[in-house]
């Protein structure tokens, strides 16, 4: 073979300067493309083996990574089909860059993507070498070796080659810049990287045994892959254990999951893959992109957010699919047609299983439930499809720990607890402690209280709303437990406004500052306590909604608000009430108003002698509540039932007690 010299087919004027200025960043996926070129030339001889086109000695066929530290040369091995010297003309020469120039121009700032996409992956070795050689025998029956050398100019030499064994060396003489790839564990943690289950033994360096109290080289290989991934196996031949094992093997530092999906698919598209549903146990936990892409068991990204739908990148594991275009720019991605069926096809599978779990596996599924709710809510909550599918196997858990399925709840609760409009009212709960009170009325009335106390569940019980029809849900704490099941028109207590006017100013004398209250009488009962507070569903559940949303907005920013529902039915009100008739004057009579004709002055006048009355019974009724220790002490209780009752009003109000049992026993 005569030596030879010419032109790398580059339309660019030099492309090798483009190649290292824009992959920077991404300068390690060299060793990646390299040892997936010799991956794929020695598959390609298996297939020729099994074929029967080749009828020699397949021989050793790992992929061999070597270093040579002091003298910064990287080689890479393979017993793979090798190139005849057309071959080489025709794929490194030419084709490398037929293609490239034109998408050069048009995705500068995308080059990196493009890389290893069309053609370029062999020539991501100049982007850390200063001159790379390839030594190469094709497996065809006389072929003589070639060897390749170019040092990062277009021009390169071609000639003979001393290689005697089948296949192909690239040896890489690593530049000034690139040193670290010189270093054993920089190349051993891109293996770990990108190589790791990459189909072909990948062998770096040699296994280590202690000896003596030193780490000592043994002659034998360091495979540092797994050429058969659990995902490629067949899940029939695999136990629950096998899966648990996989996953602490790809996150050694995490609690083992709660279930798993092996996908495996291969048409429309081809896709494999495990993916797990961790423990969420709050929202702050949660660890976004643990799922590792592949492609034919290289790794591609850790990034799959434009691949799976936003909620699964919750889960963890690995996809590998061929069918995904790889380091293609976002907006493609979204729009690819094969991407969209993939990301359907996973959602599917993905509600399939948890939907074969609730069937198959009930009581593994409630035993799991509180650290998957997060996760399944979510899902439903931005994914319609999803949603529609989990409607059938998302659980519920009420105040006593136990689970339903939304069908199951509604059914169970339907005949006690639908209002007089034919509305499955579901009572719930957000802290067992704090709203024990509240919860204990519930119960009381025969009725269930759902615990709903996770973060997402406002959003929830909102979709849950619209979903479930004639279901409405309220928190056992916002109105009176009758109010809250109306079963009957409700006949109010007539309460002339003055009346109810007093009684706002007469408690709000008595309530903690910094909050507004509306102030009603209504019969709850001689039995019932003297006053209920409540706070309203709707305005609750605006304000948890909006804080959640991020930031303070409109009704983040609005004081809280509460309803003061006074039983006027009881004693003690009966007997405040008494006292008020007895100490408060009513009210003078108004001075009367201005005439419509009277003078602006005038007209102030009146109105500000009006006002003076109002102000003056005002103050009657606040120096009343001020001294009446029965509307401070119930007041008092009231708050402390709904845990509103702090500091100096705290040690007052036990001072106060202590007096009040003091007087009752020791008197
Ligand atoms: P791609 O791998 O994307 O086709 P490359 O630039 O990496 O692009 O390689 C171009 C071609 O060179 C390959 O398609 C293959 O035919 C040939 N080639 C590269 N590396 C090897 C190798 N180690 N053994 C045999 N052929 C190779």
């Amino acid at each position: 073979m005569a030596n030879n010299k010419g032109q790398i087919g580059v339309t660019t004027e030099n492309i090798f300067p483009v190649i290292k200025q824009f992959l920077y960043s991404d300068h390690e996926i060299f060793l990646r493309e390299l040892v997936a070129n010799a991956v794929d030339a020695t598959q390609k001889m298996k297939a020729l083996a099994s074929t029967g086109d080749f009828k020699g000695e397949l021989g050793e066929l790992a992929v061999k990574v070597e270093l040579d530290t002091d003298k910064r040369i990287l080689r890479i091995t393979d017993a793979g089909i090798g190139m005849t010297e057309e071959e080489v003309d025709k794929y490194i020469n030419q084709i490398a860059f037929s293609s490239a120039g034109e998408f050069l121009e048009k995705y500068k700032d995308q080059i990196g993507s493009i890389i290893g996409h069309f053609g370029l992956g062999f020539y991501s070795a100049f982007m850390v070498a200063s001159k790379v050689t390839i030594d190469t025998l094709s497996w065809k029956d006389g072929a003589k070796a070639v060897k390749w050398s170019c040092d990062g100019s277009p021009e390169y030499e071609m000639g003979e080659s001393d290689k005697a064994e089948r296949g192909t060396t690239i040896t890489l003489y690593l530049d000034e810049d690139s040193k670290e790839y010189a270093e054993k564990a920089r190349i051993s943690t891109l293996l770990g990287k990108y190589c790791k289950f990459m189909p072909v033994p990948v062998v770096f360096g040699k296994e280590t045994e202690w000896k003596d109290g030193k780490e000592v080289e043994t002659d034998k290989d360091h495979v540092i892959n797994t050429v058969e991934p659990l995902w490629t196996r067949t899940p029939a031949d695999l136990k629950e254990e096998d899966y648990m094992q996989f996953y602490r093997a790809l996150y050694p530092m995490n609690e083992d999951p709660l279930f798993y999906i092996h996908l495996n698919v291969d048409y429309p598209f081809n896709l494999t893959g495990i993916l797990y549903f961790p423990k969420i146990k709050e929202r702050m936990a949660i660890e976004r992109n643990k799922i590792s892409l592949y492609c034919n068991q290289m790794f591609v990204t850790d990034h799959v957010d434009n691949i799976v739908p936003d909620f699964m990148t919750l889960l963890h594991g690995v996809i590998d699919s061929p069918d995904i275009p790889l380091n293609v720019s976002r907006s493609y991605l979204q729009s690819d047609a094969n991407v969209k069926k993939i990301s359907t096809y996973i959602t599917r599978k993905v509600a399939d299983r948890l939907e074969d779990i609730f069937k198959n596996e009930r009581t593994a599924l409630e035993s799991k439930w509180d650290n998957l709710k997060l996760f399944i809510e979510y899902g439903m909550l931005s994914d319609e499809k999803f949603c529609e599918r989990a409607l059938k196997f998302a659980l519920v858990k009420n105040t006593e720990g136990k689970y339903f399925s939304l069908d199951e709840y509604t059914a169970a609760v339907k005949d006690n607890q639908t209002d007089k409009d034919k509305k499955t009212v579901c009572l719930y709960a957000t802290d067992t402690e704090a709203q024990y009170g509240f919860i204990a009325a519930a119960r009381a009335k025969g009725y269930d209280v759902l615990l709903l106390d996770c973060e997402l569940d406002s959003h929830f019980v909102n979709l849950l709303e619209q979903k479930l029809t004639d279901v409405r849900f309220a928190r056992v704490d916002s109105d009176s437990i009758d109010n809250l099941i109306r079963k009957e028109e409700k006949v109010s207590l007539e309460m002339k406004e003055d009346e109810r006017y007093d009684l706002e100013n007469m408690f709000k004398a008595v309530l903690p500052e910094g909050n507004d209250y509306y102030v009603t009488g209504d019969n709850l009962g001689e039995d019932a306590a003297p006053i209920l507070i409540t706070q309203s569903e709707f305005m609750r559940r605006y304000r948890e909604m909006s804080a959640l949303g991020g930031g303070m907005n409109f009704y983040g920013q609005m004081p809280e608000s509460y309803n003061i529902t006074v039983n006027m039915q009881n004693p003690l009100v009966a007997k405040i009430m008494d006292a008020k008739a007895n100490g408060v004057a009513p009210q003078a009579p108004l001075p009367p108003e201005a005439d419509k004709d009277a003078s602006e002055e005038d007209k102030t006048k009146a109105r500000e002698a009006r006002e003076a009355v109002r102000n003056a019974h005002k103050a009657d009724i606040q120096a009343f509540a001020a001294s009446n220790e029965i509307l401070r002490q119930v007041t008092d209780l009231a708050l402390l039932a709904n845990g509103m009752l702090k500091g100096k009003a705290l040690s007052e109000f036990i001072e106060r007690s202590r007096k009040v049992v003091t007087d009752a026993y020791l008197k």
